[in-house]
């Protein structure tokens, strides 16, 4: 249950924006904020990439995009959106033909921009393609393409240049009669892109796809989504998130994951507090979360779990989750549940019986919101 009446500091209040549906995704207004990630493998590689999508989705992503950068791969992204049950957004750059097949192809969203696929004629085409196949559009403004009219008259990609050259490709749909998009406004700089971001958060009611671009590898590209989006998302602004790394895609999807639920905005799996511990620990905690996050990925109810090395801070964080375990002496330690002391737990057993509670709590959280949700209708 939510304290956050009681602890007003915790409260983010999220800009309103108008929602649309991505597929089955809605985006925007008060929907959850939606977790993104694209696939690396080549999109003519049916399996690789439907293997790839499935992944993610299994992880938590909500919507998947896929390149598309010639004929084959439109040919293929028909394949894949059959054999995946996740709403498939098609990367399309330049050519406003590969728009029209994703669309025909049954993506859900096209990330492209309209200012730049050619004359009017071609824009319109892509937007009927959208729009007679109920399929959402992204504009994807990025600090390294912006055009060349706007770089001469700024000097340099700046957040005024990025905001203008969204609203510029806001205008085409708009002036199209074509509403079901959502923007972003990327950099790889945290500066740039947050400005930005502030930029167009004020400029349009549009839901907003936030990510730092090309943010670098899983713990660099980590901690630079953390900080930019981190701030984004406190401030209320974003209400679909891709983090971008030179990793895996499940990679994104946990990071993104981990962003939201650091700021309360959503929550799935075990949210594990742990110590870093130090020569005081009871148990090797280092070793036992690592084990633990393994062991746990399959539970995918919110709900959290303490693992602390030892009674400084191990009772006071067993209070606040579902699960705890704190470290003691000669070889065991205490099992919270509910943040009440329950039993006492030998070290070498710990593993799988902290499992096993987990697994036992998230089974009844289910049966406590299978019932409500009965209750509800
Ligand atoms: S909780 Fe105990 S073991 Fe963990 S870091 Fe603090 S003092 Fe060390």
């Amino acid at each position: 249950m939510s304290l956050n009446h009681v602890r007003p500091w915790r409260n983010i209040y999220r800009r309103k924006s108008r929602q649309i549906m991505v597929g089955n995704v809605p985006v925007g207004g008060d929907a959850p904020i939606s977790v993104q990630t694209m696939t690396n493998t080549l999109t003519t590689d049916v399996a690789a990439t439907v293997a790839q999508v499935n992944a993610a989705a299994e992880a938590g992503a909500d919507l998947v995009r896929i390149s598309v950068p010639d004929e084959a791969s439109s040919k293929a992204l028909k394949e894949i959106v059959k054999e995946v049950t996740v709403p498939i957004v098609a990367d399309i750059h330049f050519h406003y033909k590969r728009g029209i097949e994703a669309a025909e192809a049954g993506a859900a969203c096209l990330r492209i921009n309209p200012g730049n696929i050619g004359d009017e004629t071609r824009v319109k085409e892509v937007i009927k393609a959208a729009r007679d196949h109920n399929c959402s559009i992204r504009i994807g403004v990025n600090a390294g393409s912006l055009e060349r009219h706007l770089l001469e008259k700024y000097g340099e990609p700046c957040p005024e240049a990025m905001v203008e050259s969204g609203l510029e490709h806001i205008r085409i749909l708009e002036d199209n009669d074509f509403h079901n998009f959502k923007i972003s406004v990327k950099a790889s700089d945290v500066f740039l892109s947050a400005a930005a971001y502030q930029g167009i958060a004020e400029a349009t009611d549009a839901p907003i796809h936030l990510g730092i671009t090309e943010a670098g590898g899983l713990v660099s590209g980590t901690i630079k989504s953390a900080i930019g989006l981190g701030n984004l998302l406190w401030m209320g602004i974003g209400d679909t998130i891709r983090v971008s790394l030179s990793a895996d895609p499940v990679e994104e999807v946990k990071v993104g994951y981990e962003i939201l639920k650091s700021l309360g905005l959503r929550h799935r799996g075990v949210n594990i507090i742990s110590c870093p511990s130090c020569a005081r620990q009871g148990f090797d905690v280092i070793k036992t979360v690592e084990v633990l996050e393994k062991r746990l990925e399959h539970i995918k109810t919110p709900m959290s779990l303490s693992i602390i090395g030892c009674v400084v801070n191990g009772p006071g964080e067993a209070l606040m989750t579902d699960v705890g375990f704190t470290g003691g002496g000669a070889g065991s330690g205490m099992v919270y549940l509910a943040g009440k002391q329950s039993h006492k737990l030998s070290n070498d057993q710990m593993i799988d019986h902290i499992v096993e509670q987990v697994e036992a709590k998230a089974a009844q959280l289910e049966a406590e919101k299978a019932a409500s949700d009965k209750a509800a209708e």
